[in-house]
């Protein structure tokens, strides 16, 4: 099977009812001259980041040459008659009117699918899905760009910035899958949209500014509402441990292990280290395959009394671990109870695992060609609806990536995908090089054709 075959093969595998999905966009009648069809800008502008082009005008370049095969693959694949490609600015057209919000409901559903029908059922924990939470840079401007952008200074230098937290689903092989978003952006009121006086901003201004925990008081009602019945587990670095937010895991029942850190909750950490005495035997030792070894130490029912006066039962656990040259530590809080034997399960796979998001999350999507901190547009909504399609752009590769079709096809050569390709942007180019040169079959498009069989993901990284 070519390159190109695999890649929509795993997507119909996984995801037979897109073409209807796209139809329930937003209606965009919006060009006299030409009307194209939702379906075939929604693939055309996936294929965007699939194939990592890297910015929206490659687009025009990339694709529209006349003697390549894109617009009759593309085609066949969005059940469409179009007799010539779109330009970019077309796709930009086409997502101000359907707006973000669509687009976010689109990922959700996408991965609510694969949920549904156990594709990530290896990845759960005591039952539990790991979601990893993360604010991250997303763009940063040296201009004022508009009246939403968080204004951060650095020495002299003033800075204008649009970051995002996302909830992501992870597991030790490696996926990051993204499940919430939440811009983390200041509200219009804020300050006006010529930004005056920014040289004198204030201790004040900055405290009134948006941030990652205000934003993770949002995205958490987002992500109950779509994931209601889902048990998940969240995981996230020590800003976290704190009141408000195990507030918010304990009213919508999520398990929680944040990193534990003495400065951010000073008491609780003096309290941990004193009953770490008391209880010598809540103690367990290992030695990892890699010759690493570990030694666990914890107590059980701490009790909590944040600044609101509220309380809260949690249990720490400390790692201390030694690979014969560096010692590591590291310490969190947790909702389940500690015990030898879930200790090490617990730190590895919420604890632990919490590194995916900023490596196979955001590093893979800003370094690996997905152009993450790009600005494809200069409109906010139309940026976020970009960010959304590259939040399913990058779902699609990582099933593709990590799915059974392409590791057959490296087993052929005797190695791993990535051995194969020697990195996944080489990976998107070949595949941009499929769809451009070959003219590809009914079947390939056929999701019927592609029910047939299973996909499975691989087993570790
Ligand atoms: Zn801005």
């Amino acid at each position: 099977m070519k390159l190109g075959q695999i890649f929509i093969r795993t997507v119909l595998h996984f995801w037979p009812g897109l073409n209807r999905g796209f139809d329930g966009l937003p209606d965009t009648r919006f060009e006299p001259m030409v009307v194209y069809s939702r379906r075939f800008l929604m693939w055309w502008g996936l294929l965007l980041f699939c194939c990592k082009l890297g910015s929206r005008r490659q687009l025009d370049y990339q694709f529209r040459d006349l003697e390549t095969h894109i617009l009759e693959n593309l085609n066949r694949w969005a059940h469409c008659e179009q007799d010539s490609l779109p330009v970019n600015k077309t796709l930009s057209h086409f997502l101000g009117h359907v707006g973000p919000a669509p687009l976010a409901e689109l990922r959700t559903d996408c991965v609510r699918r694969l949920i549904r029908n156990k594709v990530l059922d290896a990845a759960r924990l005591d039952g539990h899905f790991v979601v990893a939470i993360d604010g991250t840079g997303y763009l940063c401007f040296d201009q004022p760009h508009c009246s939403h952008c968080l204004v951060h200074k650095n020495g002299s230098a003033v800075y204008y910035l649009h970051p995002v937290l996302e909830a992501k689903l992870v597991d030790p092989r490696g996926l990051a899958l993204s499940v919430g978003t939440e811009f983390i952006e200041n509200p219009l009121d804020h300050r006006p949209a010529s930004h005056p006086d920014l040289a004198k901003l204030t201790e004040y201004e900055k405290v009134k500014q948006d941030c990652e925990l205000k934003a993770f008081a949002r995205l958490a009602p987002q992500l109950k509402r779509d994931f209601p019945q889902t048990p998940l587990w969240l995981s996230g670095d020590s800003l976290y441990a704190c009141g408000p937010a195990l507030t918010i895991c304990e009213d919508n029942h999520w398990s929680y292990t944040l990193t534990f850190k003495p400065g951010r909750t000073p008491t609780l950490w003096a309290d941990f280290q004193g009953l770490l005495r008391l209880c010598p035997e809540n103690r367990l030792q290992c030695t990892l395959s890699d010759g690493t070894r570990q030694c666990f130490r914890w107590v059980n029912d701490l009790d909590y009394r944040d600044d609101a006066g509220r309380r809260h039962l949690v249990h720490a656990l400390l790692c201390e671990e030694t690979d014969g040259e560096q010692d590591h530590t590291f310490a969190w809080i947790t909702d389940h109870r500690l015990k030898p034997t879930n200790v090490q399960a617990i730190a590895a796979g919420t604890g632990r695992v919490r590194q995916k998001i900023e490596n196979q999350g955001f590093n893979t999507q800003k370094n690996s060609g997905l152009n993450l901190e790009h600005a494809y547009s200069t409109h906010a909504d139309i940026l976020k609806a970009f960010y959304y399609l590259l939040q399913i752009a990058h779902l699609f590769l990582q099933m593709f990536e990590m799915g059974s079709l392409l590791r057959h096809l490296a087993r052929e050569y005797a190695c791993t995908p990535l051995q194969l390709f020697g990195s996944l942007k080489n990976l998107a180019q070949r595949l941009l090089e499929c769809l451009r040169y070959f003219c590809l079959d009914d079947e390939t498009f056929d999701p019927k054709a592609a029910a047939h069989g299973q996909i499975r993901l691989c087993d570790s990284s």
